[in-house]
C-alpha cells in the first residue's frame, strides 16, 4: 500500500492515479482549483446558462437534489440568493432517517424552499439492501441509486430541464480524468460510478418484479430529450469547500450531529441523514480498501491547509476502522441477518493483503473485534 505524499490517501482507492512525484490526482485537482481556474469567468458562464432556464413563473426554475446535509442546503441557498433561481428541492428518503436528518429538511423548508420527498417501498428497499450488502458489500446501494434517479424522474414529470448537483465527487476525491472534467451527470455516470456494475435490470434475476423498481429507474431517453434534462455541478462553477458550506449553514440554523462525531470519522457534519451511511457504509469501505471516512475528511482538510499530514495520519488511525455499533443491530434486524452471517459477509469483503491473518488465513481481530492493519507503516 502506497500513500500520496501530500495527503493520506492510499493507492487502494479505486481509480486513483499518482503522478511521478507520488502525489495523487485529487491533490493535483485541488491545486488547480485554488490557482488554475478563473472562477469569475466560470461564474459568468453559469449566469448565462441559468438565464436560459429561468421560467416564466409557470414552474420552478431548476431542481436541486437534497439530503438535508450541509452541502445540499448550501446548493439550494446559493441558487436562490446568489443566482436568483427558484428551485424545487427533491429528497430521496433514506432507508432509516435519523432525527437530525429530519430536522435539517425542516430547516431547509424554513429557509424558504419547496420540497418533494420520494419514499420507496420499504419492503423492496429491504430486499435491495440485502443484495447490496451481501453481493456488493454496500449496505446503502439502493440509496445511492435512488438519490440519482428520483430528481431526474421529477424533472421529467414537472418538465423542469435543469438539475443542479453539488460537487463533482470525482473532482473532489479523485477519479478518472474524463469524469473529473465532466460537467454533466448522465445515465452513463450513474451506471459507472453509483451502481457498482449491477444494473436495475439485473434485479429481475433476483426475483424482483419490474413494477417494484419504478423509483430506481432512470427515465428513458425519449423523455429525457423531450424535456431536455441537463445536469450541472455547482462545484464546477463556484469554488467548493464543504467546511465553508457547513459554517454558513450552521449560522443559519442547520443542525450538526447531536452526539458529536459520526461513527468512523472525526467530523460531526457529514452523512447525518441516514442511520446506515455514517457507520456501516464507511466501515465496508474500510475493510475493502483499508481506509475510511476519516481519511477522506483528513485529505480534504490537508488540501485546504487546515491540518498537516501528520495530524491527518493521526486522525485516520484514531477514528476509522472500528465496527460501527450504534445502528448495527437496527440494520441487521432490517435485513434479517444474524451476527454470524454479518461477520461471514464482512470477512468475504475484507482485503487479505491489507489486514493481519493467522496461519489458517483467518483474520485476526483485537479485543473489540476490529481488524488489524498489516504493519506496513505510512510512507513519508
Ligand atoms: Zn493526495
Amino acid at each position: 500500500m502506497r500513500y500520496c505524499k501530500r495527503c493520506v490517501m492510499p493507492d487502494t482507492r479505486p481509480e486513483i492515479v499518482f503522478n511521478d512525484e507520488g502525489i495523487c490526482d485529487a491533490c493535483i485537482s485541488a491545486d488547480h482549483k485554488q490557482a488554475g481556474i478563473d472562477w469569475d469567468a466560470r461564474d459568468q458562464q453559469f449566469r448565462q446558462i441559468l438565464d436560459k432556464y429561468r421560467s416564466d413563473g409557470s414552474k420552478w426554475d431548476c431542481i436541486i437534489p437534497v439530503s438535508g446535509g450541509k452541502d445540499s442546503c448550501f446548493q439550494a441557498y446559493t441558487m436562490k440568493h446568489k443566482y436568483g433561481m427558484t428551485p424545487l428541492c427533491v429528497n430521496f428518503v433514506p432507508c432509516e432517517v435519523t432525527d437530525v436528518g429530519h430536522q435539517n429538511l425542516q430547516f431547509l423548508r424554513d429557509l424558504g424552499f419547496d420540497l418533494i420527498q420520494v419514499g420507496a417501498n420499504r419492503e423492496v428497499y429491504r430486499r435491495m439492501s440485502k443484495i447490496g450488502f451481501h453481493k456488493l458489500g454496500d449496505c446503502c446501494w439502493p440509496e445511492h441509486i435512488g438519490i440519482f434517479t428520483t430528481p431526474v424522474q421529477i424533472a421529467v414529470r414537472f418538465n423542469i430541464p435543469l438539475i443542479v448537483w453539488g460537487e463533482n465527487s470525482q473532482l473532489e476525491y479523485g477519479g478518472p480524468a474524463h469524469a473529473r472534467e465532466a460537467q454533466i451527470l448522465d445515465r452513463r455516470w450513474l451506471e459507472e460510478y453509483q451502481m457498482l456494475g449491477y444494473r436495475i435490470s439485473d434485479l429481475v434475476h433476483d426475483g424482483f418484479d419490474p413494477k417494484e423498481l419504478k423509483v430506481w429507474e432512470y427515465p428513458c431517453d425519449e423523455d429525457l430529450h423531450r424535456v431536455g434534462v441537463t445536469g450541472l455541478f455547482l462545484g464546477y462553477f463556484t469554488k467548493w469547500d464543504g467546511r465553508r458550506n457547513m459554517e454558513l449553514m450552521t449560522e443559519l440554523g442547520w443542525h450538526h450531529n447531536p452526539g458529536g462525531p459520526v461513527e468512523g470519522t472525526y467530523t460531526d457534519y457529514e452523512n447525518l441523514d441516514c442511520k446506515w451511511v455514517g457507520g456501516l457504509h464507511d466501515y465496508l469501505k474500510f475493510v475493502k480498501y483499508g481506509y475510511g471516512r476519516a481519511t477522506d475528511n483528513a485529505c480534504i482538510d490537508i488540501r485546504f491547509g487546515r491540518i498537516n499530514r501528520e495530524e491527518g495520519l493521526r486522525l485516520a488511525k484514531q477514528w476509522e476502522g472500528k465496527i460501527p455499533h450504534k445502528y448495527l443491530p437496527d440494520y441487521l434486524r432490517f435485513i434479517d441477518c444474524s451476527m454470524d452471517e454479518f461477520m461471514a459477509t464482512m470477512n468475504r469483503f475484507t482485503n487479505p493483503y491489507i489486514f493481519k491473518r493467522d496461519e489458517e488465513g483467518n483474520f485476526i481481530r483485537d479485543v473489540n473485534g476490529d481488524l488489524i492493519k498489516l504493519d506496513y507503516g505510512f510512507q513519508e
